[in-house]
């Protein structure tokens, strides 16, 4: 029988007087807040910024990369004058672009608007209000030499963003202009006509195609005989310590029977850092949800200086900063840790529902093994805790709610994992949606594809095809492969067992910096259609301080839709790129008309104005997001061995 859920939410938070206050102090807090009136807002949680190590350096970089930006900020003798002269002097750089002759790039001119359109959003003076910073003013400040009275320091951060806005603005991005082609004038194709054209624009093509199987060579799938081999001898490794056989590899039971969640077994397992070793002993010490398959462990490379299987590790073995978090809010897990304000959107019991024709249905509170990053850690008591399923009587009213419901048409049924229920209970439970007349499709929310493929039994096959029926209801799973090293021979068999008979397969897959160096989930789109299995979503990663280290800048995810996913046919590239606005639901990344940069903070995050996607039909408030700084990823890329020059158009998308 599952606990009743009694946790009050907790107060407001009490630091900050004026409500409208972004704050700047390192705290954990409960849920999202209304800001002025008119504003959502995640508290924010912004490190102290760190000082500039090189300022000069950087200080000199931004002034050359618009001079006549700092002369007017030097000449300006208030911080009101020097936000009139800047309003001046932006119109003028604008209508400027317009200019039958003007010295842009005819694309370039394009980057010009964009960063003109943006840097006015951030010195409005109701942006500087909501956030409490006004980047305007330590421009202004360091213009005239008067750090000294800088009410915060500036990160590198903070000025690499500046140094990239103020070329912008300029036309001087160089986006184009160090591209061969550009530079050439028109490409010679649109010179040329018949075949003489198209062998011109082939070269072109192919010069694109070289770079994306470069690239894809990076990143194996688990399909290729290498792999295949040392997963082989994995799974014997393994198998050999838990006194398993072959037979029961295939078995989910003994899987489930095995999953490992104490020290022990990994570390003898695995070659593991003394920093994840210090986090499991540390989990288990204070009982956090932690646990990995069988299977899911002989994915990962027994030595990891491979190099292959990071995201594998990354997805199951928790930071130590991580643990140190959660066990930090052991009492209070449940408020602190629910950054999606699930709790808030439960209209009953295992219900929750944030669209007109969709609600969340989560029998089974538990799953074969924990993510670390999943949105559900503040609920999740244990990995296959005994306790997990919801008695009888409260699935019962759950689904008399959905009954009673006549707008809802799709019920996604996630977890916890529901794939790993009894085949009896799960079949009960899609019986008694099936007798609901307005329930035209069931989705089951798995990661069992991924970490426990042999659970897809012909049994558990049947049981979902008998309630797929075409023309009346469909039956669907939705699973989450995060990197191209989780597609396996035995992953394709069981998404092929479910596809045959008719029933769709797709894929959330979560955007952290383990799947985000060039062309990476480019790689995974394309591996997932090999065997399969249709991208469906892209999540900008959300949480808080417990999983900062893995996020990515909504700026790489724009950039990674444009200049990569792009170049994949339209097939493979099926997934839309989302943020998730708690309380309210996917927001759409690629409409611009949909979010808005308003800030950035002194650390060099930039701060989002994201549009709920219901604002043009049911008025809902927009939602304040502060992002990682993109200097601090890039940072973090660095680190991993990439070439950040590769990355560099990052900074020109808002
Ligand atoms: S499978 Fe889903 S619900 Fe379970 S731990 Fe992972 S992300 Fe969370």
């Amino acid at each position: 029988m599952r606990k009743a859920k009694t946790t009050a939410k907790a107060a407001a938070p009490s630091a900050s007087k004026d409500p409208a206050v972004l704050r700047m102090e390192t705290i954990l807090t409960p849920s999202t807040t209304i800001v002025g009136n008119e504003v959502l807002s995640d508290v924010l949680e912004l490190e102290k910024p760190r000082f500039v190590v090189d300022s000069d350096r950087y200080l000199n970089m931004l002034w050359e990369a618009n001079p006549d930006m700092h002369e007017l900020l030097r000449a300006a003798e208030s911080l009101t004058a020097a936000r009139e002269a800047v309003y001046i002097f932006l119109e003028r750089s604008e209508r400027k672009i317009f200019d039958v002759d003007n010295e842009f790039h005819i694309l370039e001119k394009a980057t010009v608007r964009e960063a003109i359109r943006v840097f006015r959003s951030i010195i409005g003076p109701i942006n500087e209000k909501r956030t409490q910073v006004s980047a305007l003013d330590c421009l202004w400040k360091l213009a005239r030499d008067r750090r000294e009275e800088l009410q915060w320091d500036v990160s590198a951060g903070f000025l690499m963003e500046f140094i990239h806005l103020f070329r912008g603005i300029a036309g001087k991005s160089n986006i184009y202009r160090e591209h061969e082609g550009i530079k050439r004038g028109l490409p010679d194709f649109l010179r040329l006509e018949g075949r003489a054209a198209a062998l011109a624009r082939c070269e072109i093509l192919d010069d694109m195609a070289g770079t994306v199987r470069k690239y894809f060579r990076r990143y194996p799938s688990g399909l290729e005989p290498d792999i295949v081999t040392w997963r082989r001898q994995n799974r014997q490794r393994i198998l050999r310590y838990f006194g398993g056989s072959e037979s029961d590899w295939s078995d989910y039971r003994w899987h489930l029977r095995h999953v490992i969640k104490t020290p022990e077994p990994l570390l003898e397992l695995l070659d593991v850092s003394h920093e994840q070793k210090e986090a499991v002993r540390k989990a288990a010490r204070y009982r956090i949800p932690f646990g990995i398959t069988p299977y899911y462990l002989s994915l990962m490379d027994r030595n990891p200086a491979i190099g292959y299987d990071h995201a594998v590790r990354a997805q199951v073995l928790p930071p130590l900063d991580y643990i140190e978090q959660m066990a930090g809010h052991r009492q209070d897990r449940k408020t602190v840790f629910d950054f999606m304000g699930e709790y808030d959107t439960s209209p009953a019991d295992l219900v929750t529902r944030r669209y007109p024709l969709i609600c969340i249905l989560k029998p089974y509170n538990t799953c074969s093994q924990i993510c670390v990053y999943c949105q559900r850690n503040w609920e999740i008591d244990e990995c296959m805790a005994p306790d997990a399923l919801a008695d009888d009587a409260q699935i019962e009213r759950a689904i008399q709610w959905i009954a009673d419901h006549s707008g809802i048409g799709d019920v996604l049924i996630t977890g916890g994992d529901p794939a790993v229920m009894d085949d009896a209970l799960l079949d009960r439970m899609l019986q008694a949606l099936a007798r609901v007349d307005h329930v035209y499709r069931i989705r089951i929310g798995t990661r069992t594809p991924v970490v426990l493929p042999c659970r897809w039994t012909p049994e558990l096959v049947d049981l979902l095809a008998r309630h797929h029926v075409p023309g009346r209801r469909e039956v669907a799973v939705v699973t989450h492969f995060s990197h191209s090293y989780e597609i396996t021979p035995e992953a394709r068999d069981a998404v092929q067992a479910i596809r045959r008979r008719g029933m769709g397969v797709y894929n959330q897959q979560v955007f952290t910096v383990e799947n985000s160096r060039r062309f990476e989930s480019a790689k995974l789109r394309a591996d997932l259609k090999s065997i399969g299995v249709d991208p469906y979503y892209l999540f900008n990663m959300k949480g808080k301080k417990e999983t900062r280290r893995l996020m990515v800048p909504i700026a790489r995810i724009l950039q990674e839709r444009k200049e990569e996913a792009r170049l994949l046919p339209g097939l493979d590239r099926t997934d839309e790129p989302v943020f998730n606005v708690p309380k309210m639901g996917k927001n759409h990344l690629r409409a611009g008309q949909d979010h808005r940069l308003v800030m950035v903070m002194p650390d060099g995050s930039r701060v989002y104005e994201l549009h709920p996607w219901e604002k043009n039909i049911s008025p809902m408030p927009p939602y304040n997001y502060v992002d990682v700084p993109i200097y601090d990823y890039l940072e973090e890329l660095a680190a991993r061995g990439e070439n950040i020059r590769d990355y560099r158009t990052i900074w020109y998308y808002y």
